[in-house]
C-alpha cells in the first residue's frame, strides 16, 4: 500500500501508569499485578447527567454516553481507594513523587516544560470516574523520539477499571503520563517500532507500572478521503501494523467516514463513541496550580542519556559532538545520516556549529537548504569548506550553486589551475587554495600540483 499517495496521517497517544501513590490521594494500588478477587469492602451507585463545558457546550461523547441514563456501580476496596476516588473529598496536593517521574519522561523526549501546571477537568462520561471528569494537566511540548515530533506530555488520573457488574476503584486514580506524537508516523511498521521505542523509554528513565494494561496506546488514523479515528487501547504492539492496514482499507470503503473512536477486536476495530471534542475540558479549581521548576530539576538526567551519547559515538561523532546532539533535536539529523548518508561529522557540525554561527549573523537557512547543501556535498558537487556559503546564500538548487561560484572544480579545471599557478614556486599550492578554496577539495588539487609538476 502506497501510504503517501493515500495522505496517510498517523499519531499515537501512549498512556503509562507511574509506580508511585495515587496522583490526589495517598492510595497505592497496582492492579496490573494484584489479586484480582480482592476484598471489595463496599459498593456505590451513580448516574452521570451531562454538563456544558468551558465553552458552553455539552461534549458529544458525554451526551451520547449520558444518553443510556444508566446508573454505574463501584466496587471499592478499602486500602487501595479512599474517599477521594468516590469523590466525597477533595483532591490531595498533586504527588510530587509522580510530578518528578514525569519530568523526567519530559527530559528524556527532549521536551520543553511549562512554567506552571495547571489542572483541567476532563469530562468521562462512560462512568470509569465517579466524578464525571478526570483530573489532567500538561508538563510539557515539543519534543522528540527517533525523528517523530513529540507534541505535549500530560500527567493524569487512570480511570477506575471495569469488572462484573460495574467499576472498582483501585485503578482510580493512579497517575498516568499521556505523551502524544506529532501525526508523523509513516506507516503501520513504523507505528509498531516507535511505540516499541516509547516503551523502552518510558521503562529505562522512570517508576512505571509493569504488567498488562499499564500501558496502552491509542492510535490516530486519516487518509485525504477518510476523517480521523482514534483506536482506543492497543495493548498488543504486534497486532498494530495490521490494524492500522485494516483501518485505512475500512476507510477506503467507506463513502461518508465520519470521526469516531473506535475499540480493537483482534487486529479490526469497531464503533465505541464519537470522537470527543474540546467541550470536554474545564478548570479543576480545586488543585492549586504548581510551578514545576523545581520538580524538573529534581528529575535529574534521563538514564536514557548516555546510551543516546554512546549511540551516537558509535555513528563517528567525537564525544563531545556525540553529547551535543544527544541533546539537540535529531530529526534533520537522522534524514541527513540515514536517509541521505552523509557524514554524521559533517551532518552534526552543520547543525550544531555552522547553523548556529549563521543564526547569530541573523541567517537562518531552511531544512529544504540544510538538505540540499549536504546531499551536494554528499554528491561531491561542493567541498566542505563551501558548505557554509552555500548555506549562508540559502542555496536549494544548482543554479544558486553556480550562481555564487561554489561549483566544485572539474579535472580539467584542476588541471587548469594547477598550470596557472605552477610558476609560484613553493608557495604555489597555497596561492591556488586560497583563490579556489570554495571550488576545490585539497587533496585532489594537490594530486593537480603532483600531475603539473612530474607529469
Ligand atoms: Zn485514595
Amino acid at each position: 500500500m502506497d501510504y503517501g499517495a493515500l495522505g496517510f496521517k498517523c499519531g499515537v497517544e501512549i498512556h503509562q501508569r507511574l509506580d508511585t501513590h495515587k496522583l490526589f490521594c495517598n492510595c497505592y494500588s497496582n492492579p496490573s499485578e494484584k489479586r484480582s478477587n480482592a476484598e471489595n469492602d463496599f459498593v456505590i451507585r451513580r448516574r452521570i447527567r451531562p454538563a456544558a463545558g468551558e465553552l458552553g457546550k455539552v461534549d458529544e461523547a458525554a451526551r451520547f454516553e449520558a444518553a443510556k441514563g444508566r446508573e454505574t456501580v463501584y466496587f471499592v476496596p478499602e486500602d487501595e481507594a479512599c474517599l477521594v476516588e468516590c469523590d466525597d473529598e477533595p483532591p490531595h496536593a498533586p504527588n510530587q513523587e509522580a510530578l518528578i517521574e514525569a519530568c523526567r519522561i519530559a527530559k528524556a523526549l527532549k521536551m520543553k516544560p511549562v512554567h506552571e501546571v495547571e489542572f483541567m477537568r476532563k469530562t468521562v462520561a462512560d462512568g470509569s470516574a465517579v466524578s464525571g471528569f478526570q483530573r489532567t494537566a500538561l508538563l510539557a511540548t515539543d519534543g522528540e523520539l527517533e525523528g517523530v515530533g513529540i507534541q505535549t506530555l500530560c500527567l493524569e488520573e487512570e480511570s477506575a477499571g471495569i469488572v462484573d457488574g460495574g467499576y472498582r476503584l483501585d485503578r482510580l486514580g493512579i497517575p498516568l503520563v499521556e505523551i502524544a506524537t506529532a501525526p508523523e508516523i509513516r506507516d503501520g511498521e513504523h507505528c509498531r517500532k516507535i511505540c516499541e521505542s516509547l516503551g523502552r523509554m518510558l521503562r529505562s528513565n522512570a517508576k512505571v507500572q509493569r504488567g498488562l494494561g499499564s500501558i496502552r496506546q491509542d492510535i490516530n488514523v486519516s487518509i485525504a478521503k477518510g476523517a480521523r479515528v482514534e483506536i482506543k487501547g492497543v495493548q498488543e504492539l504486534k497486532t498494530i501494523p495490521e490494524l492500522v492496514e485494516n483501518e485505512v482499507l475500512r476507510q477506503q470503503s467507506l463513502a461518508t467516514p465520519r470521526e469516531e473512536t473506535r475499540r480493537t477486536v483482534g487486529t479490526k476495530t469497531e464503533f465505541m463513541r464519537p470522537l470527543p471534542g474540546k467541550a470536554r475540558m474545564y478548570p479543576e479549581t480545586d488543585v492549586p496550580p504548581v510551578l514545576l521548576a523545581r520538580y524538573w530539576e529534581d528529575a535529574g538526567k534521563p538514564k536514557s542519556f548516555e546510551s543516546a551519547v554512546k549511540g551516537l559515538e558509535a555513528r563517528g561523532l567525537n564525544p563531545q559532538l556525540a553529547e551535543k546532539m544527544a541533546r539537540s533535536p535529531q530529526k534533520l539529523f537522522l534524514t541527513l545520516t540515514e536517509e541521505m548518508r552523509v557524514d554524521a561529522t559533517v551532518a552534526a557540525t552543520t547543525l550544531l556549529e555552522t547553523k548556529k554561527e549563521l543564526e547569530r549573523k541573523g541567517v537562518k537557512p531552511s531544512d529544504e537548504c540544510i538538505k540540499f547543501v549536504l546531499g551536494a556535498f554528499k554528491k561531491g558537487k561542493l567541498v566542505k569548506s563551501a558548505i557554509p556559503v552555500a548555506l549562508e546564500k540559502g542555496c536549494t538548487n544548482e543554479d544558486c550553486l553556480k550562481k555564487n561560484d561554489l561549483t566544485v572544480l572539474s579535472g580539467a579545471e584542476l588541471a587548469r589551475a594547477a598550470n596557472e599557478f605552477s610558476g609560484a614556486g613553493p608557495k604555489a599550492f597555497g596561492l591556488a587554495m586560497k583563490k579556489y578554496r570554495l571550488r576545490a577539495d585539497p587533496k585532489q588539487l594537490k594530486a593537480a600540483f603532483e600531475k603539473e609538476l612530474h607529469g
